[in-house]
């Protein structure tokens, strides 16, 4: 099964993609987490994406695609895929139809913006791994501490609020137009972010279909 998940940032997206790639054994794929990494590695495509995410921008549509195109040719991707956080732009979406890659399902996880700004301040992401955390809704077992890897865990530069504030506006002018993309495909299905993650989760797992 290949799936997309969609979804303004802070909504939970890649929680959520996180939940179902574990429950159906496929691997999640966030193009955030390859450019952070590339950026820490300074790789030269990586050090051009910083300067984009650091500002709440998003990153070419040409470094995304060519990175997304190398990562689902690799062998782990055989049986399907899940993509968080891509595609982004209308372009994206139609490369990726170009690439002649069936996806199955769109998820969008659908958060208000008002609860995303308060949600966001409080996210965490461990320096090392890249795995993401919440103070509130999804804390690490040892605060400021990686439950994977043992790293830190840090608030990163574009969760700052004002950042975030750019961020959500690039959402709604570059990424919401795929809803429409995808609802005429006939692929689009919304779940409503709840208060508690394992709601959302639950409501997440019965729209891909695994109960
Ligand atoms: P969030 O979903 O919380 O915004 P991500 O980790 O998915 O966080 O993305 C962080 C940043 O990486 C984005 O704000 C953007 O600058 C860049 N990025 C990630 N994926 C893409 C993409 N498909 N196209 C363009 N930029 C991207
Ligand atoms: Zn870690």
């Amino acid at each position: 099964m290949n799936l997309i998940f969609l979804g303004a940032p802070g909504a939970g997206k890649g929680t959520q993609a996180e939940v179902v790639s574990d429950a159906l054994k496929i691997p999640q794929i966030s193009t955030g987490n390859i450019l952070r990494e590339a950026a820490k590695n300074g790789t030269e495509y990586g050090l051009k994406a910083k300067a984009a995410m650091d500002a709440g921008a998003l990153v070419s549509d040409d470094i995304v695609i060519g990175i997304l195109k190398e990562r689902i040719a690799e062998d782990d991707c055989k049986e399907g895929f899940i993509l968080d956080g891509f595609p982004r732009t209308v372009p994206q979406a139609e490369a990726l139809d170009a690439m002649g890659i069936q996806i199955d399902k769109v998820i969008e996880i659908n958060v208000a913006d008002e609860t995303i700004k308060q949600r966001v301040s409080g996210r965490r992401v461990c320096q090392g791994c890249g795995a993401s955390y919440h103070i509130e809704y999804k804390p690490s077992k040892v605060e400021g501490v990686c439950d994977k890897c043992g790293d830190a865990t840090v608030i990163r530069k574009d969760d700052k609020p004002e950042v975030v504030l750019d961020r959500l506006a690039t959402y709604h002018e570059k990424t919401a137009p795929l809803k429409d993309y995808y609802e005429k495909q006939g692929k689009l299905v919304t779940v409503e972010g709840q208060e508690e993650v394992a709601d959302t989760s639950k409501l997440t797992l019965a729209a891909v279909g695994v109960n």
